[in-house]
């Protein structure tokens, strides 16, 4: 038995996500005739209040065209230094868009609308023009950490008053809604763009949406083309989007439980520094300068436990849904033990 708790992304799609993808039906969407992705479409853009969405082969591409969308070369994206487009997207924000990011010191990747102001540039010539905010919900990098809505709302107004777009990286939204009870239609409500995974906690294989207005969205199914992105028979994809949405939702909730128990059994251990605040499934926790992180991850290898270094001591565990009771069971009485 292998404990993988690298990343929500290695699970594999269960028997029942399985049989439902065997049995779908699907056509050429290229010529926009495969039922079920346009039926996963209708149905993501509908829960979110929205004209339209777009299914893509990956969060950074569903990302980066929404990007793209919004800005023109030399214009500026305000987002927050830990941002997931600024810091893994391999640049693209430059590569894609010839556009730059205007990075905010955030708290845990969040941050304030008031921050925002300050990061708008001014309307001289020589600056370059502020286009665009992007957050992301929850924020990977601070550490699963959820934003209060009341916050967005805070932003939205900025951006409409100086006529900013206003991009969710939504790669762990359905997270974010769990722990904070909220709504679909409350982020439809306050942003332009919307990412969604659902590769990611709700356990498909692939696929990433992108949700928006007619009115933004309609270069989209031609950048998606340009950065190679069109794909045919999808709909086998789009069942599994569809099996997810239905099935693997409000499960999210046991993952953020035996996140929070994880913490609570590293809070007591002597090697342990510090613990970032757990409010979904991500454990990002700091080992004491005098332990090697390389000598503990192969502690844990050894003991079949797989779990990912995010440099400077800090290391990173992530609950999904293929971590069964089991694996916890045993995972709890190994770090007991450490
Ligand atoms: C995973 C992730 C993405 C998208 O990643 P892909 O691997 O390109 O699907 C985007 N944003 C955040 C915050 C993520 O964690």
């Amino acid at each position: 038995m292998i404990i993988d708790l690298r990343s929500d992304t290695v699970t594999k799609p269960t028997k029942r996500m399985l049989e439902a993808m065997m049995s779908a039906r699907v056509g050429d969407d290229v010529f926009r005739e495969d039922p079920t992705v346009n039926e996963l479409e209708e149905r993501l853009a509908k829960m979110f209040g929205k004209e339209k969405a777009l299914f893509f082969p990956s969060g950074s591409m569903a990302n980066q065209i929404a990007i793209k969308l919004h800005t023109n070369p030399g214009e500026q994206v305000i987002c927050d230094k830990y941002a997931h487009i600024y810091n893994y997207e391999v640049g693209g924000v430059a590569f894609h868009s010839a556009a730059s990011c205007k990075l905010i010191d955030g708290n845990r990747g969040m941050f304030t609308a008031e921050q925002v102001i300050e990061a708008i540039n001014p309307p001289e010539y020589y600056y370059s023009q502020s286009s665009l905010v992007e957050v992301e919900n929850t924020t990977n990098k601070g550490g699963g950490a959820c934003w209060d809505f009341k916050e967005f709302e805070n932003i939205k107004k900025v951006c409409k008053a100086n006529n900013l777009g206003f991009h969710i990286d939504g790669a762990r939204i359905w997270n974010a809604m769990v722990a904070k009870n909220e709504t679909t239609l409350q982020y439809g409500n306050v942003f332009d763009t919307i990412s969604v995974c659902l590769s990611k906690g709700l356990g498909c294989p692939v696929g990433s949406v992108l949700i928006g207005d007619e009115d933004i969205m309609k270069q989209s199914l031609s950048l998606r083309k340009l950065f190679g992105g069109n794909m045919r028979q999808i709909g086998y994809l789009a069942t599994a989007g569809l099996y997810a949405l239905d099935n693997n939702i409000e499960r999210l909730a046991d993952d953020h439980k035996r996140a929070k128990e994880i913490g609570e059994v590293l809070s007591k251990l002597q090697i342990i520094k510090k613990i970032e605040p757990i409010e979904t499934n991500i454990v990002i926790f700091e080992l004491n300068d005098d332990v090697d992180e390389t000598q503990f991850l192969n502690n844990l290898n050894e003991k079949n436990i797989r779990i990912i270094g995010m440099g400077s001591n800090k290391l990173r565990m992530v609950t999904h849904l293929d971590y069964t009771d089991q694996m916890h069971d045993k995972l709890m009485g190994v770090l007991k033990s450490l």
